[in-house]
């Protein structure tokens, strides 16, 4: 959308235009005005769509014709206003006015044009006879409005028609002579329908609407409204609502409706949603969502209408409804996207049924891991959300992050894969049935940090120094991985940290792997404990995945904890205060927008 309005007052001198920018700001009517008055800016907050608005006046008294054309060709939007008890100021809006402003601007970027009739209180009859013609005459313009500077009638609603014209156009929407909406609208109508028609039948039903009304105004749907819509629908066409639910017919006649009720802003909410931007077209940004600048310090995960959308694109795949998908059904979903986002390591990075496939859980993991490592966010209308610095996360002791990145670093074969393979539920015997070459070097699953569902991304780095990348080192929270039961494994662990994560901020967690095993001591000027105690590290954690059953999953919701309190110390996690502290602070989730339907049936 655009970052500023710019709206000029143009039209016969004495009609009242300096009057009713005066009343607009004062809210009662100037008794004396100037020719002109100065030009003024609303600020974004006080005005309805939030964007900073210019007014801008003209006097034929204290103004050229150049400096008239001058801030026709700069206007978003142009006001023409005549007086309502004055025949001379009406005609001359389509022998003066309208010719004169199609002059100064191009034809392709046409300006939208407001026909404003003020003193409306000197007159018993409405101007709208005369004017409804010239309406349909010119498609530039937009709409028009009765008023009264002198009794602030109408006064507001004149400057918010005006900066709705230019923020929701209607051209690119509709063509008012043929009464419908243009190709290019309908077609972009007609594949949001698709997205949102979850279960593929064609019909939306009222889950989907409910979903779709979320994903477009952020609230949910009464059911009474939603029974209203269907009515309304269903007494304009015979095919519009078909077993109880809205079909493409119906969808695209409210959106009509929606237009030609003035509430097109209701259409272009739902189309920006999706992606589209002011010509119709998909944002480039939508297309290549890498493209989103994650400033350092700070991470992308999806949001919550995202994870929402997921939600639906997995149901409406997995056909036999048995929570996980088959090959088939994997492909079948991949038909729907530009490319196959995943190799055939993905089996291994997440949580899988018995059979291998990948479940509901397991493929919200997958997108959750394509967005932090930033590699395709395609999936959805609805963006990732870049989270806050992390400094102020540090700053407010709170994180909003859902997230968490963890690096794995250990010597080879100290145990890294196994740990991360554990999280998946694997023990040792499930993980030795896995090649080599479909091992994959990330895992990520769901821990419950205080009831909360975070999603913690472990990342196993290869073990050679001199490789080390900055993104082998940025991460939430750093593993130290060795072997327990092999003398030369701690050793590593000890210089990488010394070399990278000393004088960091970044928590670290030593692991004891194979604790299984008999430990051996390692060959170190100082036992873990005491390399631990030292560098004010918590005790090194005994782990293993030799078990009968799924190994134990406690470390990790240790480790995502750590990552979403990097600044808490062992002594505060240790202290009670902190943890009244974090379970007082849960976050509250807001439900804001307004309903499109209750919008439609306030105007019958
Ligand atoms: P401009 O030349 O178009 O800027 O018109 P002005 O704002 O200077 O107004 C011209 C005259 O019309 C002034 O005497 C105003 O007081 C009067 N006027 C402006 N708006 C209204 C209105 O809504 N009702 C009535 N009755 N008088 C108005
Ligand atoms: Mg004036």
């Amino acid at each position: 959308m655009r970052k500023d309005v710019r709206i000029l007052l143009v039209g016969e001198p004495k009609v009242g235009k300096t009057s009713l920018i005066m009343s607009l700001v004062s809210e009662e009517f100037p008794q004396v005005v100037p020719y002109r008055a100065e030009e003024i800016t609303i600020p974004a907050d006080v005005t309805p769509e939030r964007v900073p608005t210019h007014i801008v006046d003209y006097s034929e008294a204290e103004q050229t014709d150049e400096q008239l054309s001058s801030e026709i060709s700069k206007a978003n939007v142009i006001c023409i206003v005549y007086a309502v008890n004055n025949k001379k100021s009406i005609e001359k809006v389509t022998s003066h006015w309208i010719p004169l402003i199609n002059d100064n601007t191009d034809k392709d970027s046409r300006v939208p044009v407001i026909l404003v009739g003020n003193k409306s209180d000197l007159v018993e009859h409405s101007s709208m006879e005369t004017i409804l013609p010239v309406m349909n005459q010119y498609t530039e313009i937009e709409t028009c409005v009765e008023c009264s500077a002198k009794n602030l009638k109408n006064i507001s609603e004149l400057f918010y028609y005006a900066q709705k014209a230019v923020l929701h156009p209607t051209g690119p929407l509709y063509c008012p002579e043929e009464k419908q909406m243009k190709p290019a609208c309908i077609k972009a109508l007609t594949r949001i329908f698709k997205v949102s028609d979850l279960d593929n039948d064609g019909i939306l039903n009222d889950n989907e609407l409910n979903f779709f009304q979320r994903t477009c105004f952020n609230a949910p749907l009464v059911s009474q409204a939603l029974e209203d819509v269907k009515n309304v629908v269903r007494k304009n066409m015979i095919d519009g609502v078909c077993d109880n639910g809205l079909t493409l017919k119906g969808f695209l006649f409210l959106h009509t409706l929606f237009i030609q009720r003035g509430r097109h802003e209701t259409t272009w909410t739902v189309l920006r949603r999706f992606g589209y931007d002011d010509d119709l077209e998909l944002h480039q940004d939508y297309l290549f969502p890498l493209t989103l600048k994650v400033p350092p310090d700070c991470t992308t995960e999806l949001n919550h209408n995202a994870y929402l959308f997921l939600q639906s694109v997995f149901d409406k795949h997995d056909k036999d409804r048995d929570c996980a998908l088959s090959p088939e059904e994997l492909k079948d979903l991949f038909d729907v996207f530009p490319y196959m986002p995943w190799g055939p390591d993905v089996n291994n990075t997440v949580c899988t049924n018995d059979e291998g496939w990948i479940t509901y859980q397991a493929f919200i993991h997958i997108r959750s891991f394509a967005v932090e490592t930033q590699q395709c966010v395609c999936v959805c209308p609805l963006r990732s959300t870049v989270t806050r610095d992390k400094k102020i996360d540090l700053q407010k002791k709170q994180t909003q992050r859902s997230v968490f990145r963890c690096n794995v670093f250990g010597d080879s074969g100290s145990g890294k894969s196994g740990f991360l393979q554990a999280f998946l539920g694997r023990n040792l015997t499930r993980q030795n049935t896995v090649s080599e070459e479909h091992m994959s070097y990330y895992a990520i699953s769901t821990a419950y940090v205080y009831g909360q569902e975070k999603y913690l991304l472990l990342h196993e780095v290869f073990p050679d120094f001199d490789v080390l990348s900055d993104t082998d080192l940025a991460c939430d929270i750093v593993c130290l991985v060795y072997d327990a039961s092999n003398p030369h494994s701690f050793e590593y662990c000890a210089r990488v940290f010394k070399q990278y994560f000393m004088d960091t901020k970044t928590p670290c967690m030593m692991i004891a792997a194979k604790s299984d095993l008999q430990e051996a001591k390692q060959l170190y000027a100082l036992t873990p404990l005491e390399f631990c105690r030292k560098h004010k590290m918590p005790p090194p954690q005994a782990f293993t995945c030799n078990t009968a059953d799924a190994p134990c999953k406690d470390i990790y919701t240790k480790l995502t904890t750590m990552a979403m309190h990097p600044h808490v110390t062992q002594a505060d996690l240790k202290s009670s205060t902190f943890w009244l502290r974090v379970s007082a602070g849960a976050t509250v989730f807001a439900v804001l927008g307004f309903a499109m339907y209750r919008v439609l049936l306030k105007q019958r």
